[in-house]
């Protein structure tokens, strides 16, 4: 395979909100980056589309005309039990809604005004450290060299990233599936509808459409002979308020965006020479973790490290050890608290005990989103 003759100073496998918004940050610095992203912009992801408030000025500061996109702002939660409970609560921080589709699409174009390299349709199949100051990264468009690589390929670590220390807990297999509907739904609020072993998300996003994103367990789409529709028939419709969602909606995808394979857990900020940011260094449940706004914080942290690396040339060891202490001061006890949230969820007793609970005592239900939403930055 030829070597490409262009040597970057940082190379980021994987163009989602992670990359891109690293990539940008970088480019701002003055830093030659390279991003490969295995798909062609615009595309559709399996998402929520509910962007915590914390990353507002974050992304305007990248140059996100987030003013003058018409964005809904969210600012109300409904959380409901199987059994047919409400819990309602305003969201302090609050959110906004914007479609993947729209968002990934607007960074890209950002990246590139800003002197971004991007290679669309460009898979990368191997990254080899060449020595301290060099990787050779193997894409289906060829060879090319980079200082630093970073690592924002999502959920699903590839064959050349996987670390041998990462956990080998098995975690529970999830699905999920996503829908863009119309629907009479109020523009500022966001509800999370429980079912045994899920939940599902809606939201309003942009063009005047709704975000319904679900995710189950892979066990449960087999009990549903792995069809989706017989799925929601017998596992989601059980939950009366998603139930009239489901059959007044206007679905606008002919048929929903499904992935599976999902499962959620801490994995590492570095692994084999590639620094990690997004769910690369691991994912956390949608329903408390607020995962894009952890990967922009991530990029923000990691961005600020390189920039000073490439200004100061520090030893690439003492890089790695900031980026993983930074990494674990930021993200560890989110994470864990996810965790622990998402024990109470999906289950049709606990999850209703506890909304009654919750409704009881608003400040602690207050004190609780506070933890799945960060502070701006
Ligand atoms: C059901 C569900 C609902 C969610 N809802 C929300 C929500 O409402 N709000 C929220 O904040 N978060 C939500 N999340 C989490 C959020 O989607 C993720 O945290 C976020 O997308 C992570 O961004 P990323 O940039 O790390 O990865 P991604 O956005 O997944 O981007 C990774 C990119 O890398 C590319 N790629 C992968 N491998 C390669 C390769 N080898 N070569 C080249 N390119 C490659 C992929 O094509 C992809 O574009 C949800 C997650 C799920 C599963």
């Amino acid at each position: 395979m030829e070597i490409n003759n262009n040597s970057y100073r940082c190379a980021i496998v994987g163009g989602g909100v992670a990359g891109l918004s690293l990539a940008i940050q970088l480019a701002d610095a003055g830093i030659e980056v390279i991003v490969f992203e295995k798909n062609t912009y615009p595309f559709h992801k399996v998402c929520g589309e509910y962007i915590s408030m914390e990353s507002w000025n974050f992304l305007l500061s990248l140059g996100l005309p987030l003013n003058d996109m018409n964005l809904p702002s969210i600012t109300q939660l409904g959380v409901s039990s199987e059994k047919g409970f409400m819990l309602n609560a305003p969201l302090d921080l609050g959110g906004f809604g914007i479609s993947r589709y729209t968002l990934d699409q607007e960074l890209c174009l950002l990246a590139k005004a800003k002197g971004v390299v991007i290679l669309e349709n460009c898979k990368v199949l191997d990254v080899e450290n060449e020595n301290e100051h060099s990787s050779l990264i193997t894409t289906t468009f060829g060879l090319y060299r980079a200082q630093i690589v970073c690592g924002s390929y999502g959920k699903y670590t590839p064959v050349f990233a996987k670390s041998s220390t990462e956990s080998k807990k098995k975690n529970i297999n999830y699905i999920g599936v996503k829908y863009h509907i119309k629907t009479d739904f109020p523009d500022n609020r966001i509800e999370l509808h429980n079912y045994e072993d899920g939940y599902c998300g809606i939201s309003k996003v942009d063009k005047e459409t709704y975000c319904m994103c679900y995710l189950s367990t892979s066990d449960k789409l087999k009990q549903s002979e792995n069809n989706i529709k017989q799925l929601e028939e017998t596992v989601l419709h059980k939950n009366p308020f998603l139930k009239r969602i489901f059959l007044e909606a206007e679905f606008i995808f002919k048929e929903p965006i499904v992935i599976s394979n999902i499962s959620f857990h801490k994995k590492s900020a570095y692994a084999n020479g590639i620094f990690l940011v997004g769910d690369a260094a691991g994912s956390i449940t949608p329903l408390c973790g607020n995962g894009m706004s952890m990967g922009f914080r991530a990029s923000f942290v990691l961005s600020r490290l390189l920039v000073s690396f490439f200004r100061t040339k520090t030893s690439k060891t003492a890089l790695i050890e900031a980026y993983q202490d930074a990494w674990n001061n930021e993200f560890n006890f989110r994470i864990q608290t996810g965790y622990y949230l998402q024990s109470l969820f999906g289950k049709k007793t606990t999850t209703h005990l506890v909304l009654k609970t919750l409704d009881k005592f608003p400040a602690v239900t207050q004190k609780i989103i506070g933890l799945t939403h960060g502070k701006p930055f």
